[in-house]
């Protein structure tokens, strides 16, 4: 026995898209069947039924209405599945035979266009990548929502994984014999969709993208990415503007552990944009608006000239407050024009938005105007440069009714006096209507019902009824009968029949014509799609600097100064977030200063003490400063970093899974193998997560190294007292601590930056304010006593029997910070179960897809374990 004939036609289609969930059309429904159902209707959480195939066993299979697909297709989407869309390509009653199926197109997590599939304020970037035997690697990106396309070359892996996470990708399309370790990572670590496309040659029809790049390696790069684009859209491609090629030379680097670290676009814990550089710095009116300022805050510039260009615009925005409130109200006003000029091109954009794309339009006059009045050259530049497409307006304003329905399936959204034939019909249908409503009026009076009226529906068409009682008086063959209901009866006459096929015939004429003429507004308005995207990137540049200004203004931030000796003077430095969420207490200003003498600062002080905080917030205010806005302090003069680092906190680190220790050092690898001397280095605590004596070791021997052999600007945070001596042996290298004060035997942080090391630990304390147990506080006190004692005879000694000691207390780590970081296996007191536990762990592990690292860290894991 065979498959019936559609179910061979499923398959056949299958065959071509076994990387996509295939949405198989079948009359109402999208049906799913074998595989794809059983995984879709987990995901979905819809039922699983089966059917008949012809052959012996049934076939799994769910189905969604088509009308409610896009909500199943965004689930999928964001979970970060394909979806091929297969519809019916002919009318199932006209069909001979089987009905023609075909894919119309295929909706990924990087090409989505559907609005409650994006966010408003991020791009939804595909990527495409060529790797080259010199190492190098080529990327292109679009947005199919904004027709944006760029393309870069960088070096390494490294920097690949840079640009992907700093663009925010979703989907990346490689060649099918991309490395499968490089897939796992950028599918498991980075949550990209990844797509194959080997297909390298620019589309002819899309040859006009690259003009002006003559680079073989971008051209490879772009030519993936748009024959992927092509092959799964189908459909015009007309909106993708000319490519761009950018540098990642002109940004400031920032990797991806940074990013995280340092909070920039979402914080650490709960992955949210409150509390993030981002939800501070937003102030912005328009959802464009914060596309770029995210783009702005992950891309901090490094050209100075180009930095103070943004940096005077502020300026001016900041001090003429008016003119700012003014140009705001007018953002308001603006909507998504660059998602709306996607849309008109892609040809799913709805009457109602070509409204707002004219509303927006609307305002563009005001702006350029009050951009004008203000006295400053940044901003006068965009006042001139900005084309407020008048022709567009126009054609809107002449074409469309001011509140058109969502949907052109009906009509009503063209004006009226935009077409004459259209006018005609209406007048046709309205005088059709009047005559109706007149004949109503003349049988009432001529038979006497007053009750009589004319109704329409859509199985009888217009139809006079008459209520029972008053039957009798309707003379002999005045009408036909109808229909007969409960309490009237309904009729009809040949004259209103012949009324009727006027007014319908002139309804379904003016519908089927004001969709054709949607459609040519469209078109034109199309046309002019590169214009308004040029619009709407000045537009969307204007409103990061306004919000910029704004926030600025409302948290008193001032214009930074660069210096060009790599001297970092700032005065009553802020952490600019936790100033803002700070409920109780004040946010205590700190100076950073580090002259040309001076390189690194090595912090000591207690935990919770604010050392972490001040780190922060020097590389926060560098961000903000190369960005273009202004920053928190009462003044501020810095180098232009050319990359930053970091390896901050372990929270995160732990919930992953790996190593602490692990973590530590490949971050402090990354940045010990590409830091400059202009680069920026945070390094909070590093040797944690070994042993004392190792730790400690380690822990000196890279701040020697950078002290040595990089001399970048570099925070070195750091428990060990016994590193502070370093300064007496690094010139460059100076001893801070953040102060704190015993009151009643509790400790009170002052979270004031002094000069020199601390000279106390305050871990007990810390203890006890964290609220660990009464008696486990007594104990530590007890035990450090025994230490400091012993301390003045044996140093060495004493470390260790710190660690013993500690350990007894279940906590493998010397005391001040073990109280912080949760100890992984510390059930002490059931080896065998542990034990099995390892073993268990042992026999699951997959060998086959593990990299040495991750072996390592496994291996490193189990030890400690047991
Ligand atoms: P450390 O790194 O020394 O353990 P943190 O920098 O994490 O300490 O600071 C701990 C807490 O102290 C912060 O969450 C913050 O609430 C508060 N804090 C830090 N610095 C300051 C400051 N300058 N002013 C006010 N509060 C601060």
């Amino acid at each position: 026995m065979s498959y019936t004939p559609m179910i061979q036609q499923y398959l056949a289609i299958k065959a071509q898209y076994q990387d996509a969930f295939l949405f198989f059309r079948l009359g109402d429904f999208y049906e799913l069947f074998f595989d794809d159902a059983l995984k879709a209707s987990k995901e979905l959480e819809i039922a699983l039924t089966s059917r008949n195939g012809g052959k012996d066993e049934y076939i799994p299979m769910c189905g969604v209405p088509y009308h409610a697909v896009k909500q199943y297709i965004k689930v999928l989407i964001d979970k970060g599945y394909k979806i091929a869309i297969c519809e019916q390509m002919e009318d199932p009653k006209l069909a001979k035979g089987m009905v023609k199926r075909e894919v119309i197109q295929m909706i990924t997590p990087g090409t989505i266009m559907e609005d409650d599939s994006l966010q408003p304020k991020r791009n939804n970037y595909l990527a495409a990548i060529s790797s080259f035997p010199d190492e190098s690697f080529a990327l292109a990106f679009s947005d199919l929502t904004t027709g944006e396309v760029k393309v870069t070359v960088v070096n390494g892996w490294d920097g690949v994984l840079q640009e992907l996470d700093a663009n925010d990708v979703r989907e990346l399309v490689a060649a099918s014999d991309f490395p499968q370790d490089s897939r796992m990572i950028l599918n498991e670590q980075m949550n990209l969709t990844l797509s194959e496309e080997d297909e390298t040659k620019i589309p002819e029809a899309l040859q006009h993208l690259s003009a002006g790049i003559d680079q073989d390696k971008l051209l490879t790069a772009l030519g993936r990415l748009l024959s992927y684009l092509t092959t799964t859209q189908k459909r015009s491609l007309d909106h993708l503007q000319q490519a761009s090629v950018y540098h990642v030379q002109e940004y400031m680097m920032i990797d991806p552990h940074s990013r995280r670290n340092l909070e920039l676009t979402q914080t650490n814990r709960g992955k949210k944009t409150y509390g993030s550089l981002l939800w501070l710095l937003d102030d912005v009116k328009t959802a464009m608006g914060g596309r770029r300022l995210k783009q702005w805050i992950e891309k901090p510039l490094l050209d100075q000239d180009k930095i103070t260009t943004r940096l005077d615009a502020v300026d001016a925005l900041k001090t003429h407050l008016l003119e700012r409130e003014t140009l705001r109200d007018a953002l308001n006003g603006v909507y998504d024009l660059e998602r709306l000029v996607g849309r008109v091109s892609f040809g799913n954009v709805n009457p109602r938005e070509v409204v707002q794309l004219k509303r927006s339009l609307d305002q563009i006059p005001a702006i350029k105007k009050t951009l004008a009045a203000i006295p400053a050259p940044a901003l006068q530049d965009y006042a001139q440069e900005m084309d407020p497409c008048e022709s567009v307006r126009a054609l809107i304003e002449q074409a469309i009714v001011d509140d058109p329905p969502f949907t052109t399936s009906d009509g009503g959204m063209i004006r009226a006096g935009y077409d004459e034939t259209l006018d005609r019909y209406r007048d046709a249908s309205k005088n059709g209507k009047r005559w109706i409503a007149e004949l109503e009026a003349r049988e009432r009076e001529e038979t006497g019902i007053k009750s009589l009226k004319i109704g329409y529906n859509r199985v009888f068409g217009y139809y006079i009824e008459v209520s029972r009682p008053n039957l009798k008086l309707i003379p002999e063959g005045r009408y036909e009968r109808r229909q007969t209901l409960s309490n009237a009866e309904r009729f009809i006459t040949p004259e209103l029949k012949e009324k009727e096929r006027v007014i319908l015939e002139a309804e379904e004429k003016r519908v089927g014509l004001e969709f054709q003429l949607f459609g040519d507004v469209r078109l034109k308005i199309k046309n002019e799609a590169a214009r308004l995207q040029q619009l709407a990137r000045l537009v969307s540049a204007l409103d990061v600097l306004q919000s910029f200004a704004s926030v600025s203004d409302a948290n008193n931030y001032i214009r930074p100064d660069f210096s060009n000796d790599r001297t970092v003077a700032i005065k009553d430095s802020r952490h600019p977030v936790i100033e803002k969420v700070m409920k109780n207490g004040f946010f205590v200003a700190n100076d950073i200063q580090m002259d040309q003498s001076c390189d690194m600062l090595l912090i000591t002080g207690p935990n919770m003490g604010g050392k972490s905080t001040y780190m922060r917030q020097a590389a926060l205010t560098a961000i903000m400063a190369q960005s273009g806005c202004f920053v928190p302090a009462d003044s501020a003069c810095l180098p232009i970093y050319d990359q930053i680092f970091t390896r901050i906190g372990a929270a995160d680190d732990l919930v992953s899974g790996q190593s602490t220790f692990m973590v530590e050092m490949d971050e402090a690898k990354y940045a010990l193998t590409h830091a400059t001397q202009n680069s920026l280095i945070l390094l909070d605590e590093i040797g944690r997560g070994t042993s004392t004596y190792d730790g400690i070791a380690i822990a000196q021997a890279i701040v020697e190294y950078i002290h040595d052999h990089i001399a970048a600007k570099t925070f070195f945070s750091t428990h060990y007292h016994e590193l502070t001596f370093l300064d007496k042996k690094l010139k460059r290298l100076k001893n801070v601590h953040v102060g704190a004060m015993e009151e009643n035997g509790n400790v009170v942080f002052l979270h004031k930056v002094l000069k020199g090391q601390a000279d106390k630990s305050y871990g007990i304390h810390v203890a006890k304010l964290a609220g660990l147990p009464d008696p486990l506080i007594a104990r530590a006190d007890a035990i450090l006593q025994e230490l400091e004692a012993e301390k003045q005879t044996a140093p060495a000694e004493a470390r260790e029997a710190v660690v013993q000691a500690t350990a007894a207390t279940e906590v493998d780590e010397p005391a001040q910070l073990a109280f912080f970081n949760e100890p992984e296996g510390t059930d002490m007191k059931k080896p065998a179960k542990k034990e099995q536990k390892v073993l268990r762990e042992l026999e699951k592990i997959d060998l086959m897809t593990m990299t040495p690292m991750d072996a390592m860290n496994k291996l490193y894991n189990l030890q400690r374990a047991l």
